[in-house]
């Protein structure tokens, strides 16, 4: 065997998972391409190991996803927050509780800033350690509502950033109180309230699909050209502009959007759509219906797509080393 494990193959293998007839033998397949260094891409080895992390953990292989998990936080020293959740996680399921306390909680502090940090929780809940998952969700909705508090002037992608991280933090602290039987207190109230906010704000954006209008590189800058008025409603750079869109389209999803994407805008689209409609372009009610009348398949972009798919700004990147890490505060 000297074939190269590609993305596709270990998304497979993630997909089947402990599915699989025989576990033991999609472990052995992603750990020795590790060894022997036939990943096809050389930054997917700790997604390899993870993977098999997973497998040894449903399987009840403790101490081997142990080993595991410890060797993919060596293999991604830049980006390994999430392996090295999953090694508390195992510590405290192998019952080493202070290894494992010390291991999540100087994660903490991504509870307050990164929308992906929730698997935090996850391990401590499901290590026997739900107390402490609330206490945490609880300081964490402390820190955020004081610093929005103290920050009345931020910018509207910093409000939206914070209004996601609340939301996500208040449904699963409800969640897991609720789980304890314990009664609702002012967070969980909040929670509720933001929920059917939520679900509010989704029934407004009528039946069909959720689509923002992202205009590419070129477009936007021609856009701007055309119609100077429209300088304000977009950000000063193209990058913050796919940036906004990807964090947008995150904060839909948090609130249970489904069918989201993006609607791709070009200034000859919107020029002849004005016109045809009889209204002014640059008015945000223009761009809103422009946007729903996008609906031919070059027109639309699914999203999110798979981590390694193509990204969906048309940057030719994979979407998990383009827009997905940019919807992180
Ligand atoms: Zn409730
Ligand atoms: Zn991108």
């Amino acid at each position: 065997m000297s074939e190269l494990l590609t993305a596709d193959r270990i998304d497979e293998i993630d997909n089947l998972g402990s599915k699989s007839p025989d576990p033991a033998a999609l472990v052995a397949e992603l750990v020795s391409a590790v060894d022997e260094g036939r990943v096809a891409d050389p930054d997917d080895t700790g997604y390899a190991l993870l993977v098999a992390v997973d497998i040894l953990k449903q399987a009840g292989d403790l101490a081997d996803a142990l080993t595991l998990a410890t060797r993919a936080i060596a293999e991604q020293p830049d980006d390994n927050t999430y392996a090295r959740g999953v090694r508390g996680g195992l510590l405290l399921r192998l019952g080493r509780t202070d290894e494992g306390m010390a291991e999540l909680t100087a994660l903490r502090p991504l509870l307050e800033t990164d929308p992906d940090s929730m698997y935090l929780i996850d391990e401590l809940a499901e290590s026997g350690h739900a107390d402490t998952a609330v206490e945490w969700l609880t300081g964490a909705l402390d820190a955020i509502l004081e610093r929005t508090r103290a920050q009345q002037h931020a910018s509207e992608d910093a409000q939206d950033a914070a209004a996601a991280m609340i939301f996500g933090l208040a449904q699963h602290r409800h969640d897991l109180r609720e789980e304890q039987g314990l009664p609702h207190d002012e967070y969980d109230n909040l929670a509720d309230r933001l929920r059917a906010a939520s679900n509010h704000a989704l029934d407004a954006l009528d039946d069909g699909p959720a689509t923002l209008l992202f205009w590419p590189p070129a477009e936007l800058t021609a856009l701007l050209l055309r119609w100077p008025a429209l300088v304000d409603s977009y950000p000063a750079t193209w990058d913050e502009h796919r940036a906004q869109t990807e964090r947008g389209l995150v904060v839909t999803s948090e609130m249970g959007g489904t069918d989201l994407g993006v609607a791709v805008g070009t200034v000859a689209g919107l020029a002849a759509f004005a016109e045809r409609e009889g209204i002014d372009p640059t008015d945000e009610e223009t761009q809103d219906a422009y946007a729903d009348s996008l609906t031919g398949p070059d027109d639309l972009r699914a999203w999110p797509p798979g981590r390694n798919d193509a990204c969906w700004c048309g940057s030719g990147a994979k979407y998990k080393k383009c827009c997905l890490p940019r919807s992180r505060v």
